[in-house]
């Protein structure tokens, strides 16, 4: 069976790699995007996968946005939530406005989208939920109070979500991805790049597309006795 899918963040870095893992897998997949237009073009014109653009960080505009891809393609069955953003600072110098988008963009976004598709889900008692989490916000980092409390939140928003939605056919897991080389940690200074590859066991940096195979596996319909959990994908730099 064809599921409907939907990556926010869907056209660059992990979400990209998801987006492609879930139409090779044979849903119809739609990627949501908030800013960069001209990376979605070409995401879609390369990939044939239909970007929506939104800002997840908006409740209205979830609920907007859902209703328009529900329109044009049906009912969503399968929801990543992997948009996210950092404003790194220490906490003496973090202003409010970068303490409350990055709170607001990883956490407020994952209440936002499940909070559009979980009635729909419910009904046809049906739905897979995978919340893009960190290794970050399970072991904190020097710079990112901010990204970590919005991270570490999602670990619980999807422990409680999963007892929500367990008698109802809905599964929701997270993925603590460790260090991707996605344009999040291009933009990572090398000198500080250098000390974290020194830290990763396996020696490298994951690749997006190892990321994406975990979130294919944990969206598969026979995948329904999974739910609640965290999958650390990591190269072995925390245990948790
Ligand atoms: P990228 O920076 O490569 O891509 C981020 C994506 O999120 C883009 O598609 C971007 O859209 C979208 N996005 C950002 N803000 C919004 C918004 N307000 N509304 C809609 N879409 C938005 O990120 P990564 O692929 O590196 O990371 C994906 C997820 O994985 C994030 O949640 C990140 O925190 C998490 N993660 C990443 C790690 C890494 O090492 N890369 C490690 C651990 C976790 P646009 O193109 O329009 O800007």
């Amino acid at each position: 069976m064809s599921r409907i899918s939907v990556v926010t963040g869907g056209t660059r870095g992990i979400g990209a790699a998801t987006a492609i893992a879930l139409k090779d897998r044979g849903d119809t997949v739609v990627a949501v995007y908030g800013y960069n237009e001209e990376r979605a073009k070409v995401f879609t014109a390369e990939t044939g996968i239909a970007s929506y653009r939104w800002d997840v960080s908006n409740f209205d505009a979830c609920l907007t946005g859902i209703a328009s891809v529900e329109a044009d393609l049906g009912p969503v069955d399968i929801l990543i939530n992997n948009a996210g953003i950092t404003r790194d600072g220490t906490v003496h110098k973090m202003d409010c406005e970068n303490w409350q988008a990055v709170i607001d963009t990883n956490l407020g976004s994952c209440f936002n989208m499940s909070r559009a598709v979980i009635g729909g889900m419910r009904e046809r008692k049906f739905g897979r939920i995978v919340n893009v989490g960190s290794i970050n916000g399970q072991a904190g980092q020097y710079g990112q109070v901010n990204y970590a409390a919005a991270k570490s939140g999602i670990h619980g928003f999807t422990k409680a979500l999963a007892q929500e939605g367990a008698a109802q056919g809905i599964t929701v897991n997270a993925i603590a991805p460790g260090y991707i080389d996605t344009d999040m940690v291009a933009a990572v200074p090398d000198r500080v790049l250098d000390k974290i590859i020194e830290r990763i066991p396996v020696g490298r940096l994951g690749k997006a597309s190892e990321i994406a195979r975990a979130i294919r596996f944990l969206t598969d319909d026979d995948a329904g006795f999974i739910t609640g959990s965290t999958l650390s994908i990591n190269g072995g730099q925390h245990m948790y």
